[in-house]
């Protein structure tokens, strides 16, 4: 349909039911598909080559991203293997240094296994990168804003530098999704997801996304992820393209709710420091208010006093829950440094700017004022000595 990107994501799938003229598109659980005869394809076959739900979903989401086509995979982290399918054994990947700790997990191991090798630098620095691009690095992965510290690389920059040292650009959308950054734009040739998070956006179902520039990469991605047999579940589609249709009135809920969560920890004694991209103090806020079009709902921070702080922190919290995850619409507490990134070794913790004390909050649709009250008295738990 035609329309704003609201309207399209609000409608996306409706009215697709040939069979019944469901307003909602039906969810196919089925494994195989009717051949009439030897040699005619039906439309569908087998489900992990594709399915008709799964489809609905992916269509929906490329269109969102701006992009020409989506596969649905398993899990964020299917996504990401799917993409380094593309890497040969001498083909160089610039990875962020502080990226998700489950990829750079991912990248390390494959890297030690032979299949390829990788550099991990600070994206976020447009100059230092500049003489890394010298090395002609096959693919360059930008994760932005980074995980947890909310570091923005900057797109405009990034990706054409990129791409004239050959390199394809992919990059990790999960913190903001499409309602909030859309990379195509950019240049980007390939957008992923962990739909796990704002996409779907109910914490009910695990899953990832990639989302191809060409029709050409989308092709062969497709036959890879039906090769490896990577590809999601239909009742999973289901669940993120159910999310999906009101990711943007989420997203600018939890986005506006993280702005005061986070001005109200920049005042707060028991704080040291406050990552928000959305504050007029973070390096990069000039940067998101031009390349985002929402701050997101991730809030970081560390407090004074150690692990100790962000332990009382957290036993005092009713309303964030300790857990990993994010995007949803419930409000959540997670420590980096022993869950989220506990993949990475001590050194790599210190080099991504990883403290004990840094805390990430995820913001949910609750109640702003609720949230705040709650803040309030589980900081002043902290600050308790
Ligand atoms: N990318 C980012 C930025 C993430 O935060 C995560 C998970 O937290 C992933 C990828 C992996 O996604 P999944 O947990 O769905 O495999």
């Amino acid at each position: 349909m035609t329309g704003t990107f609201d309207s399209k994501l609000a409608r996306a799938g409706l009215c697709s039911d040939k069979a019944h003229g469901a307003i909602m598109p039906p969810l196919y659980l089925a494994s195989n598909y009717e051949f009439s005869t030897f040699g005619q394809k039906p439309a569908y076959e087998y489900s992990r080559a594709g399915n008709p739900t799964r489809a609905c979903f992916e269509d929906a989401l490329a269109a969102a991203e701006g992009g020409r086509s989506a596969i649905a995979t398993a899990s964020g982290m299917a996504a990401i293997d799917l993409v380094l399918s593309l890497l040969s054994p001498d083909d160089v990947i610039i990875a962020p240094d502080d990226c998700y700790g489950g990829t750079c997990r991912l990248l390390n191991w494959r890297a030690q296994k032979g299949h390829f090798k990788v550099i991990f630098a600070p994206l976020h620095d447009t100059q230092k990168m500049q003489s890394l691009f010298a090395q002609n690095p096959k693919m360059v992965f930008i994760e932005t804003p980074s995980n947890p510290l909310l570091r923005l690389t900057d797109l405009d920059a990034i990706i054409p530098a990129a791409h004239r040292a050959g390199a394809v650009c992919v990059v990790d959308n999960t913190f903001l999704s499409p309602a909030m950054q859309q990379p195509i734009k950019y240049g980007a040739d390939i957008v992923l997801h962990s739909t796990t998070k704002l996409i779907n956006g109910h914490a009910d179902m695990v899953g990832g996304a990639v989302i191809c520039a060409s029709e050409e990469t989308g092709t062969h991605l497709r036959w890879v992820a039906n090769c490896t047999g990577c590809t999601g579940g239909a009742f999973d589609a289901w669940l993120a393209l159910r999310g999906l249709r009101t990711l943007p009135l989420r997203a600018r809920a939890q986005s506006q709710t993280a702005l005061q969560i986070a001005n109200a920890l920049t005042g707060h004694t028991a704080v040291q420091n406050v990552y928000y991209p959305g504050l007029k103090t973070h390096p990069n806020h000039a940067l998101a208010a031009r390349q985002q079009s929402g701050f997101g709902q991730i809030v970081s921070f560390t407090l004074k006093g150690g692990q100790d702080a962000a332990q009382r922190f957290c036993a005092a919290s009713d309303l964030f829950i300790l857990a990993e995850s994010l995007g949803g619409i419930e409000s959540l507490v997670a420590h980096p440094a022993t869950m989220t990134h506990a993949a990475m070794d001590a050194a790599a913790l210190r080099k991504a700017g990883i403290s004990p004390s840094l805390l990430r909050l995820s913001i949910g649709v609750e109640s702003a004022q609720d949230l705040l009250t709650d803040l309030d008295s589980a900081l002043d738990a902290a600050h308790e000595t």
